[in-house]
């Protein structure tokens, strides 16, 4: 085909992503992009984007593209090398035949549809519902990401919403960014915290380690993982000592009670320095920041919840807003996500109207647990014997990775993997099915960091063979036996029918005008209306079990809630896996760009540490626990507390010395509340490692 000229075409990023960027992507013709652009005249991208999308060319025009379905003649884990190339109609034909079979054996809980976020479009994310609960397969408590932040936001305010985020710029004095190494995983954000910050706004970050964010602050509170509990329980001490909480606002919006403020009598900066580690005078000048400035944006990120406190820890830093009143002003409040703002009716999508409620759910974090036939992660059903995968890797991005790993080695375990690239997890099926990217397929999507809901259109053909996860699930379903309207309609159709029946305009009239913004006004967002709890009060003594069924009682006030793994004299450090910039989870490790800008796995260890264990910058250092160890290189770094120890990840198994990779070390314990996995919750011991390896 002959090159036209280059054209600008609207998109969507679908990546697992809070900012949702809104895309112009260069077309150089029908089968080939050039740069991809943050669109100017949306309020939030504001012409910024990441540098791995705006670079996208080269992992959609990437050699390794999976272009055609695959059966695994050779033995698993080897790569490409050990499938062979048959058609679409036998691929498919086989998944269908061993599902059947298995299910005859087994029933059908013995299958178990496994996803997660490689795209956020909805279609293509979350039909593989549709197809779950159509044939009463196994279901998915999905905990990998967002479930111990959800539950913890949740349980004082009542919605997964807040404050826009565009109000930072004009309006809030002061910025606190917590738990968000904001430059690596959301960089649309720092263009509003820097409009902000030329009016001489603040901006704290609260982060175990100085990360590219943190740098770019006027105070760094570097706590101790997992200790966020108890730095917000101190601060709100010191608010209420130092008369810089809001008393008329807590009277009639919350539940604050004589007895909370008592509990919090003997939570004095010296008590927070003890557990935190961050000294009581920095402490002070955070409350006094934000006591004196009520316009204070707090901007909440997951990182701190991935902790076994971690949930708790979300519910006592939201608690902030509440005791300075910050939600009554333009600028103040909180926004942890905005997902629940689009309130849009999925049920076409997802198949809600056929669940199952005596169906089993499986604790997605817990997939070694249940592959290797753990009877209580089971729960008294059958094995595991076949798995269909879209949309996640969990070989590298699931906790306790080597039983991981063991679980997928099982001979009777069947597994379709529909990808993009040839990952751990997909030299590991049975069957491979080339999958689209989001240039090449419809999908619609909401946002967790902005209010604008997109409908995005193919922007190039297809990739060679490959084909949009709806196509798949929908030929499953007719060979299945699967019957729901949702199978019946194009990709296009069930976003169109699902804004009808959401109460939206149709697809074509948002794709025209680009976007629909969905902000709720001032009054609504900053929940001045009433939170949305049963009696509309932003709770500080929550009630868990609202949430759904909680694994542990917790504390009844914010405080420190000391469950995290515990340090020992055989294990006296903390892991933190903290997002690298290049990559998002295990996305854009296949580029090349990426992979040279990120280097290798590194640990970044400080000085006086390294010292005593005779650690040398470049060398390299055994990490490791009762679940694993990992051989990495060594960067002396002295931006974080002592026995601290940070690897940004997630790198391929294969690119660590030894080829086992850091999730290995990861425990896949469920956090406290209603689960969420633990990524940053580790304590491990560090060893020189005689032969240095270069
Ligand atoms: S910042 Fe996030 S949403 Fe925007 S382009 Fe990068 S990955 Fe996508």
């Amino acid at each position: 085909m002959s090159k036209t000229a280059p054209i600008r075409v609207k998109s969507t990023c679908p990546h697992d992503c809070p900012s949702a960027c809104a895309l112009e992507v260069e077309k150089l013709d029908e089968r080939t992009i050039g740069r991809v652009y943050g669109a100017k005249d949306n309020s939030y991208t504001s012409g910024t984007l990441c540098a791995k999308v705006g670079n996208y060319a080269e992992r959609v025009h990437h050699s390794g593209r999976l272009s055609k379905p695959l059966r695994r003649t050779g033995s698993k884990g080897v790569g490409l090398e050990a499938f062979v190339e048959i058609s679409w109609e036998e691929a498919l034909d086989e998944v269908s035949n061993r599902f059947k079979e298995l299910s005859e054996k087994y029933g059908n809980e013995t299958i178990w549809p496994h996803f997660y976020a490689g795209t956020m479009g909805l279609v293509q994310r979350d039909g593989i519902e549709r197809l779950r609960h159509t044939m009463g397969y196994s279901r998915q408590h999905s905990t990998i990401c967002s479930a111990a932040s959800d539950a913890g936001w949740k349980v004082g305010t009542g919605a997964k919403r807040g404050v826009d985020a565009r109000e930072i710029g004009d309006h809030s004095d002061v910025v606190v960014l917590w738990g968000t190494n904001a430059v690596h995983t959301q960089v649309n954000l720092m263009h509003h915290v820097a409009q902000a910050c030329k009016r001489n706004a603040k901006l704290v970050v609260v982060d175990p380690y100085r990360n590219a964010t943190a740098k770019r602050a006027d105070l760094h509170i570097m706590l101790q993982p997992g200790s966020d509990g108890a730095l917000a329980t101190t601060l709100m001490h010191i608010l209420l000592k130092e008369g810089l909480a809001d008393r008329d606002y807590l009277a009639e919006f919350t539940d604050f009670s004589a007895e909370l403020e008592t509990h919090l009598d003997d939570k004095t900066p010296e008590w927070g320095e003890a557990i935190t580690g961050v000294p009581a005078a920095t402490i002070v000048e955070f409350a006094r920041l934000i006591g004196q400035n009520p316009k204070s944006y707090y901007r909440f990120g997951y990182g701190f919840t991935r902790s076994r406190n971690g949930a708790f820890n979300m519910h006592a830093a939201s608690c902030l807003p509440a005791i300075t009143g910050a939600w009554k002003y333009k600028g103040g409040g909180a926004l942890y996500s905005n997902a629940e703002l689009f309130k849009l009716d999925k049920t076409l999508i997802v198949g809600s109207d056929v669940i199952d409620g005596n169906t089993r759910v499986l604790d997605q974090s817990r997939i070694g647990e249940i592959l290797c036939g753990n009877p209580i992660d089971l729960q008294g059903g059958p094995p595991i014997t076949g798995l269909l995968i879209q949309n996640t890797n969990p070989m590298m991005v699931s906790p306790s990775s080597l039983k991981v790993k063991k679980g997928f080695e099982r001979n009777d375990l069947f597994v379709c993997v529909h990808e993009q690239f040839m990952t751990d997890t997909a030299a590991m099926a049975d069957i491979v099915l080339p999958a689209t990217t989001f240039l090449e397929h419809d999908d619609i999507y909401i946002a967790g960091g902005h209010t604008f809901l997109q409908v995005a259109k193919p922007v190039i053909e297809p990739y060679a063979d490959a084909r949009p996860n709806h196509y798949v699930i929908c030929e499953l379903s007719k060979r299945l036996g699967a019957e729901h309207p949702g199978f019946e309609m194009t990709t296009w159709e069930l976003i169109d029918e699902t804004l009808k029946r959401s109460g939206f305009p149709s697809a074509e009239e948002i794709y025209k005008n680009s976007w629909l913004d969905c902000a709720r006004d001032f009054e609504e967002a900053h929940f001045l209306n009433g939170f949305e709890t049963p009696d509309k009060k932003f709770h500080f003594s929550p009630d868990w079990s609202r949430l759904g069924k909680v694994n542990v009682s917790m504390p009844k006030y914010p405080d420190h809630y000391s469950v995290t793994d515990k340090r020992s004299d055989t294990k006296p450090y903390r892991l933190v896996t903290a997002p690298a910039r290049q990559f998002l989870n295990s996305s854009f490790t296949e580029t090349p760009t990426s992979q040279r800008r990120e280097g290798r796995p590194t640990a970044k260890i400080h000085s006086d540490t390294c010292e005593s264990l005779n650690l040398k910058d470049g060398g390299v250092v055994r990490i490791g626990n009762d679940q694993a160890s990992v051989l990495v290189h060594v960067e002396v770094y002295d931006n974080l507390q002592k026995d601290v120890v940070i690897v940004e990840s997630i790198w391929p198994n294969e690119h660590f010395v030894e080829g086992v990779g850091i999730n290995s070390l990861v425990s896949s314990d469920p956090g406290h509340g209603i689960g969420g996995a633990v990524f940053h919750d580790t304590a491990v011991w560090l060893r020189r490692e005689e032969s240095q390896v270069a």
